[in-house]
C-alpha cells in the first residue's frame, strides 16, 4: 500500500456506516458503486458478512477494537450532543448508543481549557434531543494552554472525577478510561480518525505517486518521485477530494490517468455549467462525482470503455454515493475487499 498523507479517513466522527436499507439501495440508485458491482442482495450481504469480521480482526491486531455489525445501526452523540448513525464504532464509543444509554444517568466530562467544547451545553443537548438524565462535570488540566483544542487531549490518561456515574461520556482522544466511560463522536480533525488511520498506516510505504505506467492494456508500475513500484495488478483506492484522487477544476479531474469522471451515470467532461450551478446551491452535490467502474471494479474511460485489465477501483474515489450518507465506509470497505480479491487474481 502507497500513500503520501492521510486522507478522508483520518477525518471521520467515530462511528462508520456501512449501508442503511441495501434492497433499496440498489433498486433506486442504478449508479451506485454496490449497485454497479450487479450483484444481489444475498451475495453483497455475504460477502460483506467476510470483509467487516476480517477488517474487525485486522484492526484488533494492529491495536484498535472497532466493534458492531453491518446488519445494525445504533446513534451516537458527538461532542455538541447531535446524534450520528453508526454500524462500526470504536469499542471506546459502543457504550455510548443513545437507546443503551436511556434511563441512566450520564455524567458529562468537560476540561475547562478547552475551548471548541463545553460539557455543560453537551449535556443539556443529551436531555433536550434524546431525553437522556446528563449533568457535566468539568475538570481542569493545568499542563493544557487556555484554549486548547479536544485533540490536545489525544493520548493523555482520562482524568479521575468526583462524581460517580453508571455512565460517563469523554471527549475523544483519552487512554485509560474508567469503568462505565465512554468517547463522544469528534469533529474533524479527529482522535477516532487519526487512531484508525494510525492503524491501517502501520502496513504502507510513504510514496507520492505522480504517474502510473502502462504497456499493452497493463498497468505495470507506480513512479514515485524517489522508486518505481511495479506490480501484476493496482488497486486505485485515492480517495476524493480530500485524499486527492479526484481534483476540484473544471470539471473535476482524475490526475493519475485521466479516467472519466461521471455523475448520474453522465461524464462530466460535457455537463458545462448547470453542474457547476446545482454544486453552488448544494455544495454536498459535489461528492456524487467520481470515477465509475465496471462490474470488476475496472475503473472506466469517459468513452465508457476499460482501459487496463489489470487496474481496479475502489472506496471514495468512486462516483455514484455521497460518502457523508449512509455508505460513509460501506463503499471504501466492500469495494477495496472485492478488488484486493480480484487484484491478487489477476497477479497469480
Ligand atoms: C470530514 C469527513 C468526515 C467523515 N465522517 C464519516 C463518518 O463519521 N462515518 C462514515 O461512515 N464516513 C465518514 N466519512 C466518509 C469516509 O471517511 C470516507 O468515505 C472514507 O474514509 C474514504 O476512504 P478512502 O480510503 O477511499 O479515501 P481516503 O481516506 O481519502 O484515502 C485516500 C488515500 O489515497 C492517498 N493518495 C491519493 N493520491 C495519491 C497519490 N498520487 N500517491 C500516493 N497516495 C495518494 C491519500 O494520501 C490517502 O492516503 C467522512 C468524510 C469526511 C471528509
Amino acid at each position: 500500500m502507497l500513500a503520501r498523507a492521510p486522507g478522508a479517513t483520518a477525518l471521520y466522527s467515530g462511528a462508520m456506516e456501512i449501508v442503511d436499507d441495501l434492497e433499496a439501495l440498489l433498486k433506486t440508485e442504478p449508479h451506485h458503486p454496490l449497485t454497479r458491482l450487479r450483484l444481489d442482495s444475498l451475495r453483497l450481504a455475504t460477502e460483506l458478512d467476510t470483509a467487516i469480521p476480517a477488517l474487525l480482526l485486522a484492526l484488533e491486531k494492529d491495536g484498535l477494537k472497532v466493534e458492531g455489525s453491518w446488519r445494525t445501526r445504533g446513534r451516537f452523540a458527538d461532542i455538541h450532543g447531535v446524534a450520528r448513525p453508526g454500524n462500526l464504532m470504536p469499542a471506546t464509543v459502543s457504550l455510548g448508543e443513545l437507546r443503551a444509554l436511556s434511563g441512566h444517568r450520564v455524567l458529562v466530562v468537560g476540561v475547562s481549557e478547552v475551548g471548541e467544547y463545553d460539557a455543560t451545553s453537551t449535556a443539556q443537548a443529551l436531555k433536550e434531543l434524546h431525553h437522556i438524565e446528563a449533568e457535566a462535570e468539568e475538570v481542569s488540566i493545568k499542563e493544557l494552554p487556555v484554549g486548547a483544542s479536544v485533540t490536545d487531549l489525544y493520548g493523555r490518561r482520562a482524568p479521575s472525577l468526583k462524581a460517580r456515574a453508571p455512565a460517563i461520556a469523554f471527549p475523544p482522544g483519552f487512554t485509560g478510561l474508567p469503568d462505565g466511560g465512554f468517547e463522544l463522536l469528534s469533529a474533524a480533525p479527529s482522535p477516532h480518525g487519526w487512531r484508525l488511520q494510525q492503524a491501517i498506516g502501520l502496513g504502507a510505504v510513504s510514496a507520492d505517486v505522480t504517474e502510473l505506467q502502462s504497456a499493452g492494456g497493463r498497468v505495470t508500475a507506480a513512479q514515485a518521485a524517489d522508486k518505481t513500484y511495479r506490480g501484476d495488478a493496482f488497486v486505485l483506492a485515492t480517495g476524493h477530494h480530500i485524499g486527492g484522487g479526484l481534483l476540484k477544476e473544471n470539471p473535476v479531474r482524475e490526475p493519475l490517468l485521466g479516467l472519466g469522471v461521471f455523475r448520474d451515470g453522465r461524464s462530466v467532461a460535457h455537463a458545462g455549467t448547470r453542474l457547476q450551478h446545482i454544486e453552488y446551491l448544494e455544495p454536498a452535490q459535489q461528492f456524487l462525482a467520481g470515477v465509475m467502474t465496471d462490474e470488476r471494479l475496472h475503473p472506466l474511460e469517459e468513452s465508457g470503455g476499460v482501459r487496463f485489465e489489470n487496474l481496479y477501483a475502489a472506496g471514495a474515489v468512486l462516483g455514484g454515493f455521497d460518502y457523508a450518507g449512509p455508505c460513509g465506509f460501506g463503499v471504501p470497505i466492500l469495494t477495496g475487499w472485492l478488488a484486493g480479491r480480484w487484484a491478487a487474481r489477476d497477479g497469480r
